[in-house]
C-alpha cells in the first residue's frame, strides 16, 4: 500500500487510475460532490465514469440530520446516481455503536434531525422522547430544530446515567453567511452542564469507517475527502488509503503544513482524480522530482520550487497542474516526519513563482 511504513505519503502515487485500483470509493459529500446547493463542476460525470470502470461508490456524511433516502434524493437531483443503501451517515455509525454497547432494543433518546431517530430504529433500538422514560443512551446529531427543550432533556438523561453519544464533533457548519453552529457546538451545551465527555462516532473516529466498510463490503476502499481533520485523519486511523481533493476547505497551504496523521496518499484538484494515474515523487540528487517539477532545500531551510524539466522538454505526467505541489508536500513532509510545519517556499523561475502565487504560497 502507499502508506507502507517509512514511506512519505503522496510519494508513491499510483500508475493505475484509482477507479481501477480500489473496489470502493468512500466519498465525502460537502466539498467533494457538491458545494452548497450545486454539484462540483465535472464531478457527476467523473463519478459515472468511475462506476463504469468497476468502482463502487459510497457517499459518506458526518451530517446526521438527513436520512439516507433524503441524501440519495438530493444526489440524484444533482445527477449523481445514488440509492439510499449507498449512503452512510454518522447517525448510522452512532446507532451501530450504541446497539453493540447496550444491545438491541435498548432505550435511546435522540437529539437531532429525522436522520438520528430513523437510524436508531433501523438498528433495532427503542426510541424514547423524554428523560423520564429512562433512556440508556442519548444520541445527539445535527438538526436545525434542536432547541432548549431537547438539550435540557439530554442533560437530565445523561445526569441520570445515560451514555452521551455524539454523531460528530464539528463545531461549525459552512453556510453562505459564514460558519454557523454545528453539532459540536450543540454537544458542548450539554457537556457544559453535565461535565461528562461524550463518545463521538463520526469521522475521524474509526467507528465511522467501520460502518462504511460494513455497509459497502469494501475490501480495498479509497477515502475521498476535502478535510484533513475528518476525512483524511479518519482514513489513516482506519488504515485505509485516501485521496484529498481541493474543492472544499483545504487549500495548498493547509495541506503543506499537515500534521503526519493528516497527510493523504493521493492529491487531485477534484474527484476527477479517480480516473487518472497519479505521478510519483522521487528523490534524486537531494532533489524531489514530480513530473516536470523539482524541489530542493536551499540555504536557510527554504524549499525552492522550479520547473526545470519543462525547459528540458519534459512534460508533467499528471497534467492536472499539481505536480509541483506534490513535490513540495513530499519534500516538506520528509523533513518533518513527526510534526506539521509551514515551510518557507521560493520560486526558482517565473513559472514556479507563478505556480506558488496561484496556490497562495510563498512570496513570489
Ligand atoms: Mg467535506
Amino acid at each position: 500500500m502507499t502508506t507502507a511504513s517509512g514511506a512519505v505519503p503522496l510519494a508513491a502515487g499510483t500508475d493505475t487510475a484509482p477507479s481501477r485500483r480500489y473496489d470502493v470509493a468512500l466519498l465525502d459529500l460537502d466539498g467533494v460532490v457538491y458545494v452548497g446547493p450545486d454539484a462540483v463542476p465535472g464531478v457527476p460525470g467523473a463519478l459515472a465514469s468511475a462506476r463504469r470502470d468497476g468502482m463502487r461508490l459510497g457517499y459518506v456524511t458526518n451530517n446526521a440530520s438527513r436520512t439516507p433516502e433524503e441524501v440519495a434524493a438530493h444526489l440524484t437531483e444533482l445527477e449523481v446516481a445514488a440509492a439510499p443503501e449507498d449512503v452512510i451517515t454518522s447517525s448510522q455509525a452512532a446507532a451501530t455503536v450504541v446497539a453493540e454497547l447496550l444491545g438491541a432494543g435498548a432505550r435511546v433518546l435522540p437529539v437531532g434531525g429525522p436522520g438520528v431517530s430513523a437510524a436508531l430504529r433501523s438498528a433495532g433500538l427503542t426510541v424514547v422522547t423524554s428523560a423520564e422514560e429512562d433512556p440508556q443512551a442519548v444520541v445527539q446529531g445535527y438538526g436545525k430544530d434542536v432547541g432548549w427543550a431537547q438539550l435540557a432533556e439530554a442533560v437530565v438523561a445523561v445526569r441520570n446515567g445515560a451514555r452521551h453519544v455524539a454523531t460528530n464533533a464539528d463545531a461549525s457548519i459552512p453556510s453562505p453567511r459564514g460558519p454557523l453552529p454545528g453539532n459540536g457546538a450543540m454537544v458542548a451545551v450539554v457537556v457544559g452542564v453535565t461535565g461528562t465527555p461524550p463518545l463521538v462516532t463520526g469521522k475521524p473516529d474509526p467507528a465511522m469507517h467501520a460502518e462504511c466498510v460494513r455497509r459497502t463490503g469494501a475490501r480495498r476502499p479509497l477515502v475521498v475527502g476535502d478535510r484533513l481533520d475528518t476525512d483524511i485523519e479518519g482514513a489513516r486511523r482506519a488504515g485505509a488509503d485516501s485521496l484529498l481533493v481541493l474543492t472544499g476547505v483545504t487549500d495548498p497551504a493547509l495541506l503543506l503544513a499537515a500534521e503526519p496523521h493528516r497527510r493523504p496518499d493521493l492529491l487531485a484538484p477534484d474527484a476527477g482524480g479517480l480516473l487518472v494515474p497519479h505521478p510519483p515523487v522521487e528523490l534524486r540528487d537531494r532533489t524531489w522530482r514530480c513530473g516536470a517539477w523539482s524541489v530542493r532545500a536551499v540555504e536557510g531551510g527554504a524549499l525552492e520550487l522550479s520547473d526545470e524539466g519543462r525547459s528540458a522538454g519534459e512534460r508533467s505526467s499528471g497534467g492536472d497542474g499539481l505536480d509541483g505541489l506534490r513535490a513540495l508536500c513530499v519534500a516538506n513532509w520528509a523533513q518533518h516526519p513527526d510534526d506539521g510545519a509551514a515551510p518557507q517556499v521560493v520560486g526558482a523561475d517565473p513559472a514556479a513563482a507563478g505556480a506558488l502565487a496561484a496556490w497562495g504560497l510563498g512570496r513570489a
